[in-house]
């Protein structure tokens, strides 16, 4: 992931005060062991989006707060860090989460071959998936759905999920993530 990781550790630092947990809750509640955090805070490690994505859930924020920075709303595809996650997927913020309309959105590219497995989000969170190019398969509720361009489907990612491309051509989509919560 190209993420400015000492950003992402001086956010989650900022986060777990506001809540005051020490590194062992917080690392209780993520389901992300204390010395990865400990790592994360000081700016030594760089997380996968699949870590991140605990870290966001546990804290109850957004994950665009991590590979966003605070006050910018509308980015242009081209212009925005694309993060490489250690599955292969390749996730760029296209819109940062806004406290007033509730969601961010980001664009997701799976080459081939790539697995990319979620913990559950946060209690109410639902992500909207369009598929833009070529074909992915979707795990939700216990089983696998394969989904081709032009399709759209609308989940409770509350619970495990997971992306995969089988397919030679790349599957380019785009994921709008609903919170409950205004951050
Ligand atoms: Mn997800």
């Amino acid at each position: 992931m190209d993420a400015d990781v000492s950003a992402i550790g001086r956010y989650m630092k900022k986060r777990r005060a506001e809540r005051g947990w020490s590194l062992s809750r917080t690392a209780d509640i993520c389901g992300v062991s204390k010395a990865m955090l400990g790592q994360i805070e000081r700016g030594e490690s760089t997380p996968t989006i699949s870590t991140l994505w605990k870290i966001a859930s546990g804290l109850q924020v957004p994950l665009s707060r991590f590979l966003v920075p605070e006050g910018v709303a509308l980015q242009r595809l081209n212009a925005m860090p694309r993060h490489h996650d250690a599955s292969g997927m390749i996730v760029t913020p296209l819109f940062a989460f806004d406290p007033a309309l509730g969601f961010e959105m980001f664009a997701i590219e799976l080459p081939q071959d790539t697995l990319s497995e979620s913990a559950p989000h946060a209690s109410g969170v639902v992500e909207h998936l369009v598929v833009l190019e070529g074909r992915m398969e979707l795990f939700i509720d216990g089983g696998w759905q394969t989904l081709s361009a032009g399709d759209a489907i609308r989940f409770s990612a509350d619970q495990p999920h997971a992306y995969r491309n089988r397919h030679p051509e790349p599957a380019r989509i785009h994921d709008l993530i609903h919170y409950p919560f205004g951050d």
